[in-house]
This record gives structure tokens, C-alpha cells and sequence, in this order.
């Protein structure tokens, strides 16, 4: 190839491109495999650290369920068979809500001037999804990578499914997810871990003992990004 037609390299190009500037928007990826606590884990850091959390399954979950949305019965079709919802869709989800998220907390102490702290929680689940995300809409800071035996995930699962009404908490869904998360988002994990912005925790804990370890790991990286 010649010098010429070479690309942009991807750092330089994040930086000209992306939609949000990683500088005063600081997003943070949550990931393990389904029922890991990934969910349970944000609600608790909105909290403790005035993010705003954004799943990326339920934002998937309300497109679905809106009337008018052209998207409704194929994103039905995905999460029912575990699979990944092209990836267009979303991306296109996540940057309107975290639009949407810049305005409405604008008086929040992390959220002056055009700053945001954001949790993405369960995405991305593939490589080309991290990739296209973090070069057009947000470079991610950092990683939090819930780890737990898949035992524990599928009997937190079924139990969850008891009350959830979540079409995919059941066991033939379930087994499903646990296969497309190794085969497709475990590699996204280990890119971040080579490029030293994971944070692993073990989740097999209770509650209170993995938000502690949480809380441990994204203090110190806050205080960096200040
Ligand atoms: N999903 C998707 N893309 C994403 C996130 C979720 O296609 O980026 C779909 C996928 O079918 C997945 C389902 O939504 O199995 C449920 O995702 P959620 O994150 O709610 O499940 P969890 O991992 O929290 O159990
Ligand atoms: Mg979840």
C-alpha cells in the first residue's frame, strides 16, 4: 500500500471523529456475562458517584416495546435468541440517551460544562461494536469487567426470571447468552485488558462485598481523570 492510501491510525482518528470528546465525557464499559450483577453493581455507583447508567439492553428493550418503531420485532427476535442487534441501532440508542443525559444533568456537580460520567452497562458485546463505538461516538476510559462462574449467572438468572418478565430469563435463552458472551464478547474484554483499561472483579460475592471492590477500583481512576 502506499503512503498515501494509508489510514488514519484508529487513536488519531477517535480523536478527530468521535461525537463526545473522552476528555470531559468519561465513559465507562461494564461488562461480564449475563446475571454477572452488572445492573445491580451500576445502580449502586450512580449513587456513590453521579454517573449516569446506561444499559444498553434496556434501551434496546424500550425501542422494542415503542409503538411506531420499525425496529420493534427484530430487536424482539435478537434478545429472544441471545444474539447481537446490528449494531447501528444500538449505537444510535446510546448516543441519543447520552445526548439527552448531557442536558438534563448539566447542574450535577461531574456534569458542568459539557463533562459526564457515563456507565455502559452490557455493551459493547462485540468487537466491531467497541471499535465503531469508541471511534465515532466516545473513546471509553476504562473497563469494568465483572467476573463470575457461569453456575452462579444461570441460578441468579432463574431466579431473576421468577419476576423479571424478561423473555430471555429462561434456561434455553440463557444457555444461548453464555455462548454468544464467550464466543463474541470475551474478546472484547481481552483487547481492553492488553491495552491495560480493565478493571477485573470477582462478582461470585455478595452485593455489598463486589461494591466495595467496585467502589475501590473506580475511585482512584476518578481522581485521575479530574
Ligand atoms: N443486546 C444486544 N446488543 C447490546 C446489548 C444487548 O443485542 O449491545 C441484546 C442481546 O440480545 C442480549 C439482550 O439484549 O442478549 C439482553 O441484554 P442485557 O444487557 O439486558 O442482558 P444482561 O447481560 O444484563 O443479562
Ligand atoms: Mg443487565
Amino acid at each position: 500500500m502506499s503512503p498515501d492510501n494509508e489510514k488514519v491510525p484508529r487513536k488519531i482518528q477517535a480523536i478527530l471523529q468521535t461525537i463526545f470528546d473522552h476528555k470531559s465525557v468519561v465513559v465507562v464499559y461494564v461488562l461480564g456475562g449475563p446475571g454477572a450483577g452488572k445492573g445491580t453493581q451500576c445502580t449502586r455507583l450512580v449513587k456513590g458517584f453521579d454517573f449516569v447508567h446506561l444499559s444498553a439492553g434496556d434501551l434496546l428493550r424500550a425501542e422494542q416495546n415503542r409503538s411506531n418503531s420499525e425496529y420493534g420485532e427484530m430487536i424482539r427476535t435478537y434478545i429472544r435468541e441471545g444474539t447481537i442487534v446490528p449494531m447501528e441501532v444500538t449505537i444510535k440508542l446510546l448516543e441519543n440517551a447520552m445526548t439527552a443525559a448531557l442536558e438534563t444533568k448539566k447542574g450535577s456537580p461531574a456534569w458542568s460544562n459539557g463533562s459526564g460520567r457515563f456507565l455502559i452497562d452490557g455493551f459493547p458485546r462485540k468487537m466491531d461494536q467497541a471499535l465503531k463505538f469508541d471511534e465515532s461516538v466516545c473513546l471509553a476510559s476504562l473497563t469494568l469487567y465483572y467476573d463470575c462462574d457461569e453456575e452462579t449467572m444461570l441460578s441468579r438468572l432463574l431466579e431473576r426470571g421468577k419476576t423479571s418478565g424478561r423473555e430471555d430469563d429462561n434456561v434455553e435463552s440463557i444457555k444461548k447468552r453464555f455462548v454468544v458472551y464467550k464466543e463474541q464478547t470475551k474478546p472484547v474484554i481481552e483487547y481492553y485488558e492488553k491495552l491495560g483499561k480493565v478493571a477485573k472483579i470477582d462478582s461470585t460475592s455478595d452485593v455489598d462485598e463486589v461494591y466495595k471492590k467496585t467502589a475501590e477500583a473506580i475511585t482512584p481512576f476518578l481522581e485521575k481523570k479530574k
